[in-house]
């Protein structure tokens, strides 16, 4: 009997604010059959955020218990709240053959590739740290100083893009999206090669 091909992992990862969920929205809606995982936090939601649809929102305890578990694929601490991706919900989704995608922080997105090695690296790329700064600032979801905590992260985030396997400015965003999309379809249409 033929076995299922399985589905490829992508990851796509960045500093905040630099356009990951827009962009991820924007392929969400072109191509509805590609899976976006839906991950685990312990921030409170934003306004118009539903558990189950933009995050899982749990407790911390329930976090750190899940965490002992060994529940997660990977899990970060991210401006001081937890976040993580259900191991077995990409296990599953990738064995049935569907891809699936991760937007995660940088220290998660490493994590993934230690667990698996054949996993998507994207990493979005701001065009200066004053326009990222700019766009949290008009996003309005964080104080300031949870922007800062968020931005001072940022050098450090950007010295890791060479473990990516690839790099793309948000500078455009119709630019980035069209490059975004040409390196998903290039690697969905990819050939596995004999082995
Ligand atoms: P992230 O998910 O990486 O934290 P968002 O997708 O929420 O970032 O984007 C942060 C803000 O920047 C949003 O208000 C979004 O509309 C805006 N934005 C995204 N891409 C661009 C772009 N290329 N140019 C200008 N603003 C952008
Ligand atoms: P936000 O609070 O803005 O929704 O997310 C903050 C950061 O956490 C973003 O960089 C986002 O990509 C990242 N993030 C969201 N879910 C996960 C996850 O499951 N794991 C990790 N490592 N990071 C995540």
């Amino acid at each position: 009997m033929d076995q299922v091909k399985k589905g490829k992992l992508f990851v796509i990862s960045g500093p905040s604010g630099v356009g990951k969920g827009t962009l991820v929205n924007l392929l969400r809606t072109k191509y509805p059959e590609i899976i976006i995982s839906t991950s685990v936090t312990t921030r409170n939601p934003r306004p118009g955020e539903l558990s189950g649809i933009h995050y899982f929102f749990i407790k911390k305890e329930d976090f750190l218990f899940r965490i002992n578990q060994g529940n997660f694929l990977e899990w970060t601490e991210f401006a001081g709240n937890y976040y993580g991706t259900d191991k077995n919900i990409v296990e599953l989704t990738i064995e049935q053959g569907h891809n699936l995608l991760l937007e995660i922080d940088v220290k998660g997105a490493l994590q993934v590739k230690k667990h698996k090695s054949d996993a998507i690296l994207i990493f979005i790329e701001p065009p200066s740290i004053e326009e990222l700064k700019s766009r949290l600032f008009k996003r309005e979801t964080e104080s300031e100083q949870e922007i800062y905590e968020r931005l001072s992260i940022v050098k450090s985030e950007i010295d890791k893009k060479t473990e990516f396997n690839y790099c793309l400015l948000n500078d455009k965003l119709d630019r980035a999206f069209s490059d975004l999309e040409s390196i998903v379809l290039k690697e969905i249409n990819a050939t596995e090669s004999c082995k």
